[in-house]
C-alpha cells in the first residue's frame, strides 16, 4: 500500500470539529464502528467517526450518497455487524474510505454531501456494540519486554521460554466474553495456590490485572488447509483497535501449566468501538527487525515488505480511575505509556503463524497482539509488571491512593494515537472497563 491523497496532512473537512487540533478523528482517519442513538431502540448499524460526529452508513447507503464499489461496501456496512464489509476485501474498504473522504473534504458539494450531512449523528449521543460478530478470538504474546518481566515473576529460573524468539506464541481465547468499551464486569471467582500453601483456595480473584494490547480484525479469511503466506498476510487485516485482556493472575499462574490460560483470562476482554483501517495507519508503518545477535525469523515468517514496514508506531497509554477519582471529580492517573513499535513480532507474522498449519481465519475474527510493554519499567503494559508481582505499591498521585492490583470500582482506560511531523495525527478513541465486586 502506498500513501495517497487521503493521507495528505493539509486536507481539511467542511466539518469544523474534524479540523480541531488533537482530535482523534480528522478526515485522514475515518475509522469504522457499529452504533445507534443512545438509549434508543434503533437498529445498530455501521458508522464512521469524523470529528465529534458519526457518519451513519445505513443512511449513506439508503440515500445513494456514494456509488460503485463504495456503494456496495456502504450497503454491507449498514448491518448490525461489519463482518460482511470485512469479507469484501481491501479494494472495497479503500473505495468506501476514498468516497467518504471526497464527500467530507472542504469545498465538496452536491447531493452526496447533502445526504452525508443529513446522516451525521453527534458522537456524544451514541452507544456502541461490538463491531463484528466475533467468531473466534486469539491472543498472542509478542512483547519480549512483557515476556521477560512476567517470566521473572512466574519462572525466575527460566524467564524467557526458548520458543519465544522463534514463534509468535498465542492461545485461543474466548469469543463469547469479548465486550465493547464501557461494559463493566464482575471480579472473577476461581482457584488459586497462595505462596507457601499446601492446598489451593477457592475465592474471588486477589490479583486482578489489565493488559494493554491492540486487537486486529480479519478481512476475507482463508480456506482450511490453505495457509496465508507473508506476502499476502496484511491484505487479510481490516484494521486495528485497542484491546484490554483482563487477567486474574492468581488463578492464571496456578492453572496455566501445562495447557495455558483458561479461567484466568476467559471472564472478559474489552475492545474499543473504533477500528482504524490499515490504510489510515499507512503513514505510521516502521521497519521491523530482530536484533542482529538474536534468532532471525525463519523464511516462512520473513518478507522484504515485513522488514521494510512490518511495524506500526502507535502511541499507547494506560490510565486508572478509582471510585475516589470519580467522587472527587479528578482526572484518571496515568500508569504507563509506550509504543506498539517495540513488539517482537508483526501483525503480518501473527496472521501467517496462525494459518501456517492450515487453520482457517474467518471475516470478523479478532486477534490480540499480547500485552504491549516497552523496554523500560515506565512502559510496562500490565500492573503485575509495574508492581513487580505485587511487591511494590504504585502511587495514584491525584487521590493519594496506591495499588498493587486492581480494586473494585477501578476503571482502566486505554488510549492510542499516531503522530509525527509531516503526517496528520490520528487516534483510536478509548477502551474503558470497570471492575464490579465478585458474586461469591
Ligand atoms: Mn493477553
Amino acid at each position: 500500500m502506498a500513501l495517497n491523497h487521503t493521507h495528505d496532512p493539509a486536507a481539511k473537512s467542511w466539518l469544523e470539529s474534524a479540523n480541531a487540533a488533537g482530535t482523534d478523528f480528522p478526515i485522514q482517519n475515518l475509522p469504522f464502528g457499529v452504533f445507534r442513538r443512545k438509549g434508543s431502540n434503533e437498529a445498530f448499524r455501521g458508522g464512521v467517526a469524523i470529528g465529534d460526529q458519526v457518519i451513519d452508513l445505513a443512511a449513506v447507503s439508503r440515500a445513494g450518497a456514494v456509488s460503485g464499489l463504495a456503494a456496495q461496501a456502504a450497503n454491507a456496512a449498514a448491518k448490525d455487524a461489519l463482518n460482511d464489509l470485512m469479507a469484501m476485501g481491501p479494494a472495497a474498504w479503500s473505495a468506501l474510505r476514498h468516497a467518504l473522504f471526497d464527500l467530507l473534504r472542504e469545498g465538496a458539494s452536491g447531493p452526496g454531501v447533502q445526504a452525508l450531512r443529513a446522516g451525521l449523528v453527534p458522537m456524544a449521543d451514541v452507544e456502541y456494540s461490538l463491531p463484528t460478530r466475533v467468531g473466534n478470538y486469539t491472543d498472542f504474546y509478542t512483547s519480549i519486554h512483557h515476556a521477560r518481566n512476567v517470566g521473572r515473576i512466574a519462572r525466575p529460573d527460566d524467564p524467557l521460554t526458548s520458543n519465544f524468539q522463534w514463534i509468535p506464541i498465542a492461545y485461543h481465547g474466548r469469543a463469547s466474553s469479548v465486550v465493547i468499551s464501557g461494559t463493566p464486569f464482575r471480579r472473577p471467582m476461581g482457584q488459586a495456590m497462595p505462596p507457601g500453601a499446601k492446598a489451593p483456595v477457592y475465592g474471588a480473584c486477589k490479583r486482578l490485572d489489565y493488559e494493554l494490547e491492540m486487537g486486529f480484525y480479519i478481512g476475507q479469511g482463508n480456506r482450511q488447509g490453505e495457509p496465508v503466506p507473508m506476502a499476502e498476510a496484511e491484505q487479510q487485516i481490516f484494521g486495528m483497535c485497542l484491546l484490554n485482556d483482563w487477567s486474574a493472575r492468581d488463578h492464571q499462574f496456578w492453572e496455566m501449566a501445562p495447557l495455558g490460560p483458561f479461567l484466568g483470562k476467559n471472564f472478559c476482554t474489552t475492545v474499543s468501538p473504533w477500528i482504524v483501517t490499515m490504510e489510515a495507519l499507512e503513514p505510521y508503518r516502521v521497519p521491523f527487525a530482530h536484533p542482529a545477535d538474536e534468532p532471525q525469523p525463519l523464511a516462512y515468517l520473513d518478507s522484504p515488505a515485513n522488514r521494510e514496514r512490518g511495524g506500526v508506531d502507535v502511541q499507547l497509554e494506560v490510565r486508572l480511575e478509582s471510585k475516589q477519582h470519580r467522587a472527587r471529580g479528578l482526572s484518571a492517573d496515568r500508569l504507563s505509556a509506550t509504543s506498539f513499535r517495540h513488539q517482537y513480532w508483526t501483525i503480518g507474522q501473527m496472521v501467517t503463524q496462525h494459518t501456517v498449519g492450515g487453520c482457517n481465519l474467518q471475516p470478523g475474527d479478532l486477534l490480540g497482539t499480547g500485552t504491549i510493554s516497552g523496554p523500560t519499567y515506565e512502559e510496562a503494559g500490565a500492573i503485575v509488571e509495574l508492581s513487580v508481582g505485587g511487591t511494590k505499591q504504585i502511587p495514584l498521585p491525584a487521590t493519594g491512593e496506591s495499588r498493587t492490583f486492581l480494586e473494585d470500582g477501578d476503571a482502566v482506560i486505554l488510549r492510542g494515537w499516531c503522530e509525527k511531523p509531516g503526517a496528520a495525527r490520528i487516534g483510536f478513541g478509548e477502551s474503558r472497563g470497570e471492575v464490579l465486586p465478585a458474586i461469591g
